[in-house]
């Protein structure tokens, strides 16, 4: 199965009333030689954050993570650690609701309360707000605006939040992957993840195939 790449993401979320568009999110940084942003979303989780965590540690890979206001307040010391670590937050909203049709004063008090909860304690403050699904609407592209947000989603779906098997996983990112992509991984998944053992695999083929790691901000600066 192929990855769901960015254009047809945003087709699934796109409400026929809404005026925004694509082009006001990032999905990649196409044409970017050998460089790929990895992504975590939906966490801080107890266990599958701090296993993801040592991964990357010992393949010294730098990520980004998109975190849930909720579980941020749950599990502030998982925070921490993430930045003590050098990788990047991210706002992911704080109880994670679709934001595509929702209207602009719910939109800001999702990105606020977020933004709230996980900066609050440890000072770090992020400027990338990725939306739950990555499905947005004009509200979203006006409050994200005007807080100084970069809408981040990404270009190569990995569906591990669907339980995807791990082979499969690794096959997707093997075959489909390419420099500047974005890709989507998740530190906080129902019942059984994939998501570590896929890692352990990919984390080095990729670094044989002389990729190397960045956090989205490094992406984007990079442009
Ligand atoms: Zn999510």
């Amino acid at each position: 199965m192929k990855p769901v790449r960015a254009g047809v993401v945003f087709l699934l979320c796109l409400t026929l009333a809404s005026p925004a568009s694509a082009k006001d999110a990032v999905y990649d940084c196409a044409g970017r030689e050998k460089c790929v942003a990895l992504t975590f979303d939906d966490g801080p989780h107890p266990t599958e954050t701090e296993e993801i965590l040592s991964i990357l540690d010992e393949y010294g890979v730098k990520a980004t993570f998109f975190l849930i206001g909720e579980n941020a307040e749950r599990w502030p010391e998982l925070v921490e650690k993430e930045i003590r670590a050098g990788h990047e937050i991210g706002n992911h909203s704080y109880s994670h609701p679709d934001l595509s049709k929702a209207d602009y004063e719910t939109v800001c008090r999702e990105i606020d309360e977020a933004e709230r909860a996980v900066w609050e304690n440890s000072e770090f403050r992020t400027r990338l707000f990725r939306p739950p699904g990555g499905c947005f609407g004009e509200a979203v592209v006006r409050a994200a605006k005007e807080r100084d947000y970069t809408l981040v989603c990404w270009s190569v779906d990995t569906r591990d939040w669907a339980h995807t098997p791990t082979d499969q996983i690794v096959r997707n990112v093997m075959t489909n992957a390419e420099g500047g992509d974005i890709l989507l991984f998740h530190d906080s998944i129902a019942g059984d993840t994939p998501t570590p053992q896929a890692l352990r695999i990919i984390l080095p083929r990729l670094i044989g195939e002389g990729y190397r790691f960045v956090t989205v901000s490094e992406l984007l600066r990079e442009e």
